[in-house]
């Protein structure tokens, strides 16, 4: 049975990158009939922001990406365990100590005391002669007697993995076999310094690379999908299973992220992380979709507007790309406009939208809490205008402000449409729609159709246009039948009457 996980480290806010991770393992468990396994690698205590944990849990809330193992304190908020938890590395602290002793029992590790100092000075060599390792292996010979009298004397101590001198390569589902030698200098030729990476801290927290394998062992965790960057860790967790005699978890590499100018995707960069675009007004639903083609062809879609069901139908490993991923916002801004108006066509997704976007409008406009039926209904009225619920406001400008017209703009608009006389027909409105007893679009219409044979039958476009003129001044908006319906019968009247004041 497919088991997968997503593994975030709460050290700051969560990235595009991590999204698409957390994405890709959701959506590979869904497709498979498998279980998604929520677990918080908090191990680099120095490292470790608060309340970043909490903004994971909301972030995956946000997307619906929903686990079906994970912490299960009050804050995650699907509060759900699991017969593997805990699942916060942190609360684990026993079971890696358990296995590091095992690995020294079997001669597979070992107990190093040496000073900062010393290692320092040995790093600084071994960069010298372009030595990928970095440990003379001094401790590895220490004999129990010695390790016990240090112990003794309360000397800090870490444990060392017992590295071969050449890493072997591995199968990954998306680029292949790996080995080594092929991205970083070949280690083949041994050199008086060895790979022998720490597994247990000083302080008795493992590091990342052991308790990452115990913990995808112990949750048996089948798929292992995360970003390319993790391919040289890889290497070293390959050995620890090899060391353990465990099977290793079938690995997928996803490609890195890069800007439109070739440059990295950086955690420094705003765009970068996913509360930032939250907040700067892209739909989750949008987000999700960008974050969904950041490597994944989606074989068999009929666009590329995607909801989560789409995804979980279509996505297969077979279709991750090997090439690196442009991360391009314009692209995001297209996705954000289609999810926008497809949520819009509902009247409870207007409503929501609505929601979200009243205090946006109170920053600028004199809104009320309870305006949101009406703030509902331009919504929809605009729903194909808006790119982002941000240009909402601007776009609703004419809705709060009256217009105002500069005296050229007044003589041009009147020279346009001539040979007929704009003032006369708006007169001609102002009557029929005084005497006009529903305010509903239907009539609104007649009226318009009867001004304009009044005037020789005006096409319907000169009359539109003489409206939009006198209601909204010069700019664009929906429909200008539907824009007036919402406006009011009160309002429209006065604004055509400021006009021919
Ligand atoms: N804790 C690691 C991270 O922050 C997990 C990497 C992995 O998936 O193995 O991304």
């Amino acid at each position: 049975n497919v088991r997968t996980r997503f593994a975030p480290s709460p050290t700051g806010s969560l990235h595009l990158g991590s999204l698409r991770t957390a994405l890709y393992n959701y959506l590979f468990a869904r497709s498979n009939g498998g279980l998604f396994v929520l677990r918080i690698e908090d191990t680099d205590q120095k490292r470790r922001i608060p309340g970043s944990e909490q903004e994971i849990y909301q972030v995956l809330r946000r997307f619906h990406i929903d686990w079906d193992e994970g912490p299960s304190h009050e804050t995650s908020w699907n509060n759900r365990d699991g017969p593997y938890g805990p699942y916060i590395q942190s609360q684990r602290l026993s079971l890696y100590q358990k296995y590091a002793e095992q690995l020294i029992n079997q001669g597979r590790a070992y107990r190093c005391f040496c000073s900062t100092e010393r290692l320092q000075k040995m790093q600084s060599i071994a960069r010298k002669i372009g030595s990928s390792g970095s440990y003379d292996r001094h401790c590895m010979s220490l004999t129990s007697e010695q390790v016990l009298e240090l112990r003794g004397q309360n000397v800090p101590y870490v444990i060392r993995a017992k590295m071969p001198d050449k890493m072997t390569s591995f199968n990954d589902s998306v680029y292949g076999c790996l080995s080594p030698g092929s991205s970083k200098r070949s280690t083949a030729t041994p050199t008086a310094f060895h790979d022998d990476f720490v597994i247990m801290k000083s302080d008795g927290f493992p590091t990342y690379h052991f308790a990452n394998v115990v913990d995808d062992h112990e949750m048996h965790i089948t798929h292992v999908i995360r970003g390319a960057e993790w391919i040289p860790s890889t290497y070293k967790h390959m050995e620890l299973y090899r060391a353990f005699d465990w099977k290793p978890p079938q690995f997928a590499h996803l490609p890195l992220l890069f800007n439109k100018d070739g440059s990295k995707l950086s955690k420094r960069q705003n765009h970068a992380h996913v509360q930032h675009l939250l907040s700067d007004g892209f739909m989750p639903e949008a987000v999700l979709n960008h974050v969904a083609l950041m490597g994944w062809s989606g074989k068999g879609k009929v666009s590329d507007f995607l909801q989560m069901d789409d995804m979980i139908r279509l996505f297969s490993l077979k279709e991750i790309t090997k090439g690196s991923v442009t991360v391009d916002l314009g692209k995001l801004e297209f996705l954000n406009k289609h999810h926008l108006a497809h949520k819009a066509e509902t009247q409870a997704g207007c409503f929501e939208l609505a929601k979200e976007a009243l205090p946006l409008l109170q920053k600028q406009y004199t809104v009320k809490d309870s305006d949101l039926e009406i703030i509902a209904k331009w919504v929809f009225l605009l729903r194909k205008r808006i790119r982002k619920l941000e240009n909402l406001p601007g776009l609703m400008s004419y809705v709060f402000e009256k217009p105002q017209w500069s005296t050229s703009e007044l003589e041009e608009w009147k020279r346009n449409l001539e040979p007929f006389t704009s003032v006369d027909i708006l007169c001609d409105m102002i009557e029929g729609m005084d005497r006009e007893p529903t305010w509903h679009e239907d009539n609104i219409h007649h009226i318009v159709e009867r001004v304009s044979k009044a005037h020789e039958d005006i096409p319907a476009k000169f009359m539109y246009a003489i409206i939009r003129f006198a209601v909204c001044g010069n700019t664009p908006g929906a429909g200008i039948i539907n824009t007036i319906h919402l406006l009011g019968k009160a309002e429209t009247m006065e604004r055509m009457e400021t006009l021919l004041d």
